[in-house]
């Protein structure tokens, strides 16, 4: 089976003004890690982000099918979890929150992650008056991509591409645990 470690970059963007689908969709999974235990790290040294990246941390280990714990010192976490002082702008386009990471990608199975680092971007959550709650979201959503999860067409769901207003909904669950438990 052929294997080829990946790098891949998604990213959030600013609510738009799609109208709303009456439709329900699934979130889609793309990956996971080895285990359903993963670390993280916080890189950043804002108390802004740190506060979402905690919220967000809480919300997906409420769900019970993955559990995210803090690196110790001194070793190398899963998902960093960092924050960017600056705009972002990629092919004009306005950045919140992003994930980068690595991946092997196996033909007939779900790909592995083997690295991730999220990113909020401070000023851009501040100039479109992000309140604490809404942070928390496109922190919640950067993760679940860090989990492995790819976006969803369902404005219910934190998996939106351009979600700024939801938190985990039952999709976005089923769909995780469609990556660690009923695989
Ligand atoms: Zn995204």
């Amino acid at each position: 089976m052929k294997t080829i470690l990946m790098i891949a970059t998604l990213m959030i963007g600013l609510s738009g003004l799609l109208t709303a689908q009456a439709k329900t969709y699934k979130t889609p999974s793309w990956g996971h890690w080895d285990s359903r235990t993963i670390t993280y790290s916080y890189e950043g040294h804002s108390k802004c982000c740190r506060a979402s990246w905690k919220t967000a941390i809480k919300r997906w280990n409420k769900t019970k099918i993955v559990h995210l714990k803090l690196a110790k010192a001194g070793h190398k976490a899963d998902i960093a979890l960092d924050s960017a002082p600056s705009l972002n702008v990629s092919g004009g386009k306005l950045f919140t929150g992003y994930t980068h990471y690595s991946f092997y990608h196996h033909d007939t199975s779900l790909s592995e992650i083997v690295t991730a680092e999220s990113t909020l971007n401070r000023e851009l959550l501040t100039a479109y008056n992000y309140t604490k709650t809404q942070r928390a979201n496109v922190a919640t959503h950067e993760i679940g991509h860090a989990l492995g999860l790819s976006h969803s067409k369902d404005k219910k769901s934190v998996m939106y591409a351009k979600n700024r207003y939801k938190s985990i909904d039952h999709q976005d669950k089923l769909a995780l645990a469609k990556a660690y438990v009923n695989q």
